[in-house]
């Protein structure tokens, strides 16, 4: 395996032609990166049935599946499994994503999103038995499931399935190896002490990691113009030895280009560069209020579509940059055109699908009182 073979097309976070609209793929841009990254030797996509609202498994299918032979790519694809209310539902969702993509097997299948409330479902449904049975009749040929919890729950699924399983895709990166909350270090040591691959998501923190405070940026700056922020997160990734896939989700031609880049010349992470991102890593920590990775998934299941992650990105902002004082305007304007913070009913339906285990009903209350309190209304 060579580190170029690492670098993964990540479809879920598609270029848009409605930002907001998620189910809105720019198709003809995303051919054009598609054809790009293909020229360069690269050949991974990663999708899910919930990507897009399923728009991502069509838009692999039209850009990759229609396009170039059946052997010149590898698509992974994931069982919805919140979505799974019995037995029968492997099966259905599995043919819906075969259709969907346009594909006889996948190259890859995973069991979405492994906690502990799913993976119960999981358990319920035989979905791990039904993943093992696809292995084996050829509708996949590796198999595995992504995870976004603890190690000790990583290490109870391991001890059940990872006998037979390929593969485990973890949330992993500069800012989460060392974190207690998401404990990506631990969690990629019980991988390699499984025998199983590391698939990596989230390499930059849903866009944390390229989106610093200016004083970051200026590190990076001075410690090397000419590389960019997101190249030291993927070279952290890939040069990890049980670590076979690095995903990116690329949403525009600017990202594709500087990630070819990246993995055309790959480098190694020597001592001096892994000194450096320890540093930022603390100086990011120390900044970031939320440790929001945008992945979307709470927005889904929120009954009030409140825009979650757009309020913590705004907070989050206002925390590490306070000097620009517009922050209670896009606050009022965020409630004005999508949906207050406010309304949050304290369900607690969406505490289930983050995947950064954040009490996401406490801190919009704690951003309700920031915005209403802390700061004063821009037109004033
Ligand atoms: S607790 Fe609030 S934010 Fe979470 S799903 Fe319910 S209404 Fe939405
Ligand atoms: S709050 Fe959690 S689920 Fe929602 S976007 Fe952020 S990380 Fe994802």
């Amino acid at each position: 395996m060579t580190y170029k073979s690492k670098f993964g097309f990540g479809c879920m976070r598609l270029p848009l032609t409605d930002e907001n609209d998620s189910s809105s793929v720019n198709q003809e841009l995303f051919n054009q990166m598609v054809d790009i990254y293909m020229e360069n030797g690269f050949n991974y996509f990663d999708t899910s049935y919930a990507y897009h609202n399923g728009k991502s498994e069509t838009a692999i299918r039209k850009a990759v599946v229609e396009r170039y032979p059946r052997d010149s790519y590898q698509i992974c694809d994931k069982m919805p499994t919140w979505a799974l209310t019995s037995k029968e539902d492997n099966d259905k969702f599995v043919s819906e994503m075969l259709e969907r993509l346009g594909i006889e097997y996948f190259d890859v299948f995973l069991v979405h999103n492994i906690n502990t409330p799913w993976l119960k479902l999981a358990e319920s449904y035989n979905t791990f038995e039904y993943v093992r049975k696809m292995k084996e009749n050829g509708t996949a040929k590796k198999i595995g499931f992504s995870f976004h919890d603890h190690a000790s729950l990583l290490e109870e699924v391991l001890e059940k399935y990872g006998d037979f399983l390929d593969v485990v895709q973890l949330e992993l990166n500069y800012l989460d190896w060392d974190d207690p909350a998401i404990e990506a270090r631990e969690c990629y040591e019980l991988c390699v002490r499984h025998g199983l691959d590391v698939y990596v998501m989230e390499p930059l923190k849903g866009g944390v990691i390229v989106n610093p405070s200016d004083e970051i940026k200026d590190e990076f700056n001075k410690f090397n113009p000419n590389k960019s922020i997101a190249s030291y997160a993927l070279r952290f990734c890939a040069s990890l030895e049980h670590v076979k896939i690095v995903l990116s989700g690329m949403s525009s031609m600017d990202d594709l280009t500087d990630n070819c880049n990246t993995y055309r010349n790959f480098e190694h992470l020597n001592s001096e560069e892994r000194d450096f991102i320890q540093s930022i890593a603390l100086k990011h920590k120390q900044n970031l209020a939320i440790p929001c990775s945008d992945c979307g998934y709470c927005v889904d299941a929120c009954p009030e579509m409140i825009p979650i992650p757009e309020y913590f990105t705004l907070y989050n902002l206002s925390k590490s940059q306070p000097e620009y004082n517009n922050y209670r305007l896009y606050f009022d304007k965020l409630a004005d055109e999508k949906v207050p913070a406010g309304e949050c009913s304290y369900c607690g339906t969406c505490l289930d699908f983050c995947t950064q285990h954040i009490d996401i009903p406490d801190e919009l209350k704690k951003i309700c009182k920031h915005f209403k309190e802390g700061f004063t209304p821009y037109s004033s």
